[in-house]
């Protein structure tokens, strides 16, 4: 009889991205080093920017060999990046282990540079007109996998821009992700790290009322922006069936209490929709709204998906809908459509297949 050998298998190392400094000293700790090896590969990492342990050069050469099998600092590969024509927007598709693809985007102009994250692989609530609620829910991301949409964003763009903007507006429901979501956050903010102020941070929900409640306990000043898109049960029953469940009074408290708790605007999304929520009735509801609670408006014209025959509204009524809303709303902007070309626009990561 032959012995049956057990084979010694050792798990993953986990991914550096996912750890935050403190849960880095514990797990280096775990391995008999010395816990202040976090912070110096936290300053590698999210300040010189340099991920090979070859150049670490203040970290012990025993330290370095051993990197491998402490932490992965891998990050997941690009299978495409793709330009707009005016180079302002990149859409980023990552190959996540497993082989689930996430996507996400960069947006540059004059004043500011934009990532915008992915929170979930697919999305489980459906909104009618968005490419990734066709997909339906693949997984959660995990925390490293949303920290690591940052960083592989910053190197390709070299990090030439010290300050960069966050938002929570790629592909999936950031608050159906809540812890995940909680720790990249965590991640982003330490001081010691890429040191991201949480008001430089939004996340954009559907409106899932009781993680909004608990956002506003955090004792975060994070930007939230809620996708309102119809102002009657009846129509966001249809557009983000998530309504039916927590509707338009119960919403709107959860989001005041939000702007108030936290003291800043709640940004209220409305997409249009030709001939469906872009009327004159429409407008003075939605101003109706906005007075409700501190607030500002942020008008998205509908960016086509394939296979759905929602229509943007021509500029002339996206001009007059916001002419309609602004001597009574407190404040209105109109999103730029950037990365339309490439697929990139809001509502559409998930519609093309590369
Ligand atoms: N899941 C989050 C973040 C998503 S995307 C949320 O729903 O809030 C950011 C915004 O784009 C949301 O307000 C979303 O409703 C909107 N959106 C989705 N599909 C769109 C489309 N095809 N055109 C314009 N906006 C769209
Ligand atoms: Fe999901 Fe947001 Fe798309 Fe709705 S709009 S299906 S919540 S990603």
């Amino acid at each position: 009889m032959t012995p049956v050998e057990s084979i010694q298998t050792s798990p993953p190392p986990p991914s550096f991205y996912g750890l935050s400094r403190e849960q880095l000293a514990t797990h280096l700790g775990t391995h008999g080093l010395p816990t202040f090896r976090a912070q110096q590969l936290f300053s590698w990492v999210y300040h010189k920017h340099e991920r090979r342990p070859g150049a670490m050069t203040d970290l012990p050469l025993a330290f370095r060999d051993r990197m491998g099998e402490l932490c992965d600092l891998r990050l997941p590969p690009p299978r495409a990046v793709l330009a707009s024509p005016d180079q302002s927007t990149h859409k980023f598709v990552l190959e996540l282990d497993g082989g689930a693809k996430v996507e996400c985007v960069s947006m540059r102009t004059a004043r500011r540079l934009t990532f915008c994250l992915s929170s979930q692989v697919g999305c489980a609530l459906g909104c009618a007109f968005c490419a990734t609620g066709l997909m339906g829910l693949e997984r959660n991301l995990r925390t490293g996998e949303i920290v690591g949409q940052v960083v592989a964003m910053g190197d390709f763009h070299r990090w030439e821009d010290d300050r960069f903007n966050i938002v929570f507006m790629g592909m999936g429901e950031p608050l159906a992700n809540y812890a995940s979501l909680m720790e990249a956050i965590r991640i982003l903010r330490d001081e010691r790290g890429l040191n991201m102020g949480a008001r430089r941070i939004t996340v954009s929900t559907s409106g899932l009322v009781p993680q909004i409640r608990k956002l506003a306990g955090e004792g975060l000043q994070l930007g939230l922006a809620i996708s309102l898109h119809a102002t009657t049960d009846e129509l966001r029953d249809r557009l983000v069936p998530v309504n039916r469940r927590w509707p338009l009074t119960e919403l709107m408290a959860a989001a005041r209490e939000y702007g108030e708790r936290v003291g800043r605007r709640v940004t209220l999304e409305y997409t249009l929709l030709a001939g469906v929520n872009d009327g004159a009735e429409d407008a003075d509801r939605l101003a109706e709204m906005a007075r409700a609670l501190p607030s500002k408006i942020n008008l998205i014209p509908y960016n086509p998906v394939p296979g759905l025959s929602w229509k943007r509204p021509e500029r002339g009524a996206v001009e007059a809908f916001a002419d309609r809303l602004l001597p009574r709303a407190p404040a209105v902007t109109v999103r730029r459509t950037l990365g339309g070309e490439i697929w990139a626009a809001c509502g559409q990561l998930g519609g093309l297949s590369v």
